[in-house]
């Protein structure tokens, strides 16, 4: 004898059930009748070996299963217009599968009535706008809105997609100006690229490294002599506001021109004129030709803040993982923790030190871990990040600079005295640092910036004992000279990138005997002037350093003969 259990959602009426009974070939008695309501329609009948599964629940999973294998990866619009078609199949059940916003406030909003979410699900809610699963409470789930920010409402219907939040990427962006979610937003056209790629992904772990070994040149004198920085490093940039932070950053990819570099700018809650201002200035010196911009400005929502950095490293990813160089530039992080503070005091969630949320530190590791050189199993590509910090009153260490300072291999310090005293770019020489770059410098800068930061260090100890006037003896005298003489090298305009050779021709003279010939005041213009001679009388001195990136006896030699030629001393 075979047992049937019938499963529905709603009652049976005797007649339907007259009607199945008569269908199964079986006694009245041989049937049981159950009643679930989460099937939300059809019949489920089981014979207590095989089950037939002909609920509404059902489909829906197979529609969703269906649906999200073919679009993992695809953009947003892409999926929102899919997910359309595929709710408007299943009319009845969407009403009773979907939760309700029952609460929102600056692009979070609070959901009831669904159950099985994840954490980073995208939401579909309402008709057309898209939100990302943040907290899962017991009777309600956090989430932030990422489109149609004004047009949601409490009440709105939300359902589950299974997908997870994916951005344009490849070279298709190259040159362009995008919002957090790799809109275009510079005029110039929809962005065609079959690529995507998630917006968070996991950091490469340790075997998929390499060790950071070849240097990356800012083409910053003061930089890439003290602080030098290698593909795949980490190196904060940390200053007051207004000390020149993101001119440093702008002129390291100002001088990637040339250099086969990829490099991406992300601007996180800064005005719209700043980085009007900072596109123009790449635009005019041809840097767009290989950078791209991620704009999340001070207008966009807190949820879209937070959002951007993360997007413009999968796009900076992409690259990377492709065998590319890329340099990737935060500007700042301090804007985007305040933006993650927000969001998470919106979620309720409980306030730590500077009401920052506990998780703060984590954010901002998670997003630089991504930054890496690659090993050759992996195309040997890399990805340098230079987030930058600003910091009030030049307190270095509060909460989150010293979270960023110690997730990072190295710091550059702006100083807001330095600036004001017109030594641009006001790096301090003592508390800036470089963990890892020491060993990717190239040799000939490394030869002759020897002692360089020893002297510079000891030169600003004895200028502030010698601030009062006091009576100084020979030798301190000759080390302020020298040193006033090494900090007038170290200045440089924004917007003049060095080439690696030209720094080595300038820093072997200033390190060398013919610094003391030089009058004060005088340095720079006169190197520059030997740097012209040697360009056009023997380009053939940095032709060898480029090529070789080593600094021959000869070559030595030479460049002293030269600076007797251009000067004529
Ligand atoms: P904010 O805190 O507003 O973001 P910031 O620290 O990013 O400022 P910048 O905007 O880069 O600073 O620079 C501030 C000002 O200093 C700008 O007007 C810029 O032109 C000037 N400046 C920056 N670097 C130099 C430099 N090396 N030489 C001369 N002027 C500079
Ligand atoms: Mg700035």
């Amino acid at each position: 004898m075979t047992e049937y259990v019938v499963t529905s959602a709603k009652a049976l009426s005797e007649a339907k059930k007259r009607e199945i009974i008569a269908h199964l070939g079986a006694k009245e008695s041989e049937v049981t009748f159950l009643i679930d309501e989460a099937l939300i329609g059809g019949l489920v009948i089981s014979d207590g070996e095989k089950i037939l599964d002909a609920s509404v629940r059902e489909k829906l999973r197979l529609a969703r299963k269906n649906a999200s294998s073919s679009l993992a990866n695809q953009p947003l619009e892409h999926i929102l217009s899919s997910l359309k078609e595929e709710f408007s199949h299943t009319d009845s059940i969407q009403k009773i599968k979907a939760g309700i916003v029952c609460s929102i406030s600056d692009g979070v909003i609070f959901v009831e009535g669904l159950d099985d979410a994840k954490v980073g699900e995208l939401l579909l809610v309402g008709e057309e706008s898209l939100a990302m699963v943040m907290n899962l409470e017991e009777d309600a789930i956090g989430a932030i809105l990422l489109t149609g920010l004004t047009e949601v409402c409490a009440g709105a219907p939300v359902r589950l997609t299974d997908r997870i939040v994916t951005v344009p990427v490849g070279e298709a962006l190259v040159g362009r100006v995008v919002g957090p979610l790799g809109d275009p937003i510079d005029g110039a056209g929809r962005i065609e690229t079959d690529s995507f790629r998630r917006a968070e992904s996991p950091a490469p772990g340790i075997f998929e490294r390499a060790k950071v070994a070849e240097p990356l040149c800012t083409g910053v004198k003061v930089v890439d002599a003290i602080v030098p920085i290698g593909k795949g490093q980490r190196e904060l940039i940390i200053g007051d506001r207004q000390t020149g932070k993101t001119s440093l950053a702008i002129d390291a990819i100002l001088s990637q021109k040339g250099q086969d570099v990829y490099c991406v700018y992300v601007a996180i809650g800064q005005k719209n004129s700043t980085i009007a201002d900072v596109v123009k200035r790449l635009r005019e010196s041809g840097a767009m030709e290989y950078t791209t911009v991620v704009s999340a400005t001070a207008s966009d929502s807190a949820t879209l803040q937070y959002l951007a950095p993360y997007t413009a490293t999968a796009m900076a990813e992409e690259m990377a993982y492709n065998g590319k160089d890329v340099l990737i530039v935060y500007d700042d992080l301090s804007k985007h923790a305040v933006a993650y503070r927000t969001i998470s005091l919106l979620l309720r969630r409980p306030a730590g030190r500077e009401a920052y949320p506990g998780d703060v530190f984590y954010i901002h590791s998670r997003l630089l871990e991504r930054s890496a050189k690659l090993s050759e199993r992996l195309g040997g590509g890399s990805l340098t990040a230079l987030p930058i910090i600003e910091t009030l009153g030049s307190d270095i260490s509060a909460y989150i600079p010293t979270n960023v300072i110690s997730i990072t291999d190295g710091q550059i310090f702006l100083e807001t005295e330095l600036f004001h005293a017109g030594i641009r770019p006001a790096v301090n020489v003592g508390l800036s640092v470089s963990r890892v770059g020491g060993s990717a410098q190239p040799n000939a800068v490394r030869k002759v910036v020897k002692g360089l930061k020893l002297d510079l260090a000891r030169y600003r100890e004895m200028a502030v004992f010698t601030e009062f006037g006091a009576d100084v003896d020979e030798e301190t005298k000759a080390v302020l000279e020298r040193g006033a003489k090494l900090t007038e090298l170290l200045v440089q305009p924004q917007g003049s990138p060095y080439t690696m050779p030209e720094e080595v021709v300038e820093i072997a003279l200033a390190t060398g005997e013919k610094l003391s010939s030089i009058e004060k005041g005088k340095v720079r213009e006169t190197l520059r002037k030997v740097v012209d001679h040697i360009r056009s009388a023997h380009p053939e001195i940095l032709r060898e350093i480029a090529e070789t990136g080593e600094l021959t006896e000869e070559n030595a030699r030479k460049i002293e003969a030269s600076f007797e030629e251009a000067t004529g001393e």
